[in-house]
């Protein structure tokens, strides 16, 4: 295929009017592009952001990030606060697990995502993580997206284990409202009657998403199916359906993981999953995000 992009070559799909404005593609026809450090996400480079479900101690995150890092990862992702069903399962190390997953970053040279569950929280991530995610469970806390609109990191905005598309949209629209242009959607898997996956990955809507707005969308394969041995095809099909990136969770010894272990994708696996995209990439005209991408070098004359 050529340098287009499928978002590019496909007309808007029509939709209702909700009020949505600023995410509409109309607004920003070209499409918007995400910086973290110095990664781009929303550009023909596609970004891959991998770690641990969360963050549980400095042998853990280091072993993790210099796996990823090794494979070819671009963003370590670690939640250190946990929105947990259960108030006895573990919700996360907090504050000094932030440092832990910045330290890790740091050392391999990845920038790091990690989930905000208050807005009493915002200023502490912010200062130490590159990208804050709004995990599924508070896509309609709209006062933690009117504090994030305020913030100056981009936001990884997952869709409600039961949103509908216009209320994902209009989850966004509340950040972008704030004056927060860097917003990415991520598509997580939403709750239907099927048992036998964690949740049903909806790829109509990565493609819906990225004709309706000009946001980067990711695709997470891990919270989608639940099943280590389901994340490599549905990576693929994310990459081929136009996604902009996937959110992989990664555990050096998954049966040990205090949170999602049984989801959790080797390092080894983790490898060949990186592998496996690049041809995948190759025919929809994009290619893993590499710092010397086409795009690096137009922004830096
Ligand atoms: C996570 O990313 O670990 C997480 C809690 O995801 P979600 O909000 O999609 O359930
Ligand atoms: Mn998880």
């Amino acid at each position: 295929m050529g340098g287009k992009q499928p978002d590019e070559a496909t007309p808007a799909v029509s939709g209702k009017d909700t009020g949505a404005r600023r995410v509409l593609r109309a607004f920003r026809p070209e499409g918007t592009r995400v910086r973290a450090g110095e990664v781009e996400v929303g550009g023909p480079g596609f970004v891959v952001m991998a770690g641990p479900c969360a963050v549980e101690g400095t042998d853990q995150v280091e072993k993790t990030a210099a796996a990823v890092a090794a494979a070819g990862a671009h963003v370590l992702r670690g939640g250190v606060f946990k929105p947990r069903t259960s108030p006895y399962a573990f919700q996360g190390m907090g504050e000094p697990g932030l440092h832990l997953l910045a330290e890790a970053g740091r050392k391999h040279g990845l920038p790091v995502i990690s989930e905000v569950m208050d807005s009493a929280q915002i200023p502490f991530m912010a200062e130490a993580a590159d990208i804050l995610q709004v995990g599924a469970r508070n896509m309609q806390n709209f006062s933690l997206l009117r504090a994030l609109g305020k913030v100056r990191r981009p936001v990884l905005l997952k869709r409600g284990l039961s949103a509908t598309l216009q209320e994902w949209l209009l989850a966004a629209e509340y950040i972008l409202e704030g004056g927060n242009e860097q917003v990415m959607l991520c598509e997580r898997g939403i709750r239907t009657f099927e048992t036998e996956m964690r949740n049903t990955l909806d790829l109509a809507a990565v493609a819906w998403a990225k004709q309706r707005t000009h946001l980067p969308v990711i695709v997470d394969p891990s919270h989608a199916t639940g099943h280590p041995d389901l994340i490599l095809p549905m990576s693929l099909a994310a990459a081929a359906a136009g996604a902009d990136g996937l959110l992989i969770e990664v555990h050096p010894r998954p049966e040990q993981a205090l949170c999602d272990g049984n989801q959790a994708l080797t390092p080894e696996r983790f490898q060949s999953l990186m592998q496996r995209l690049s041809p995948v990439l190759d025919a929809v005209g994009r290619h893993l995000w590499r710092p010397d991408s086409p795009a690096q070098v137009v922004r830096a004359r």
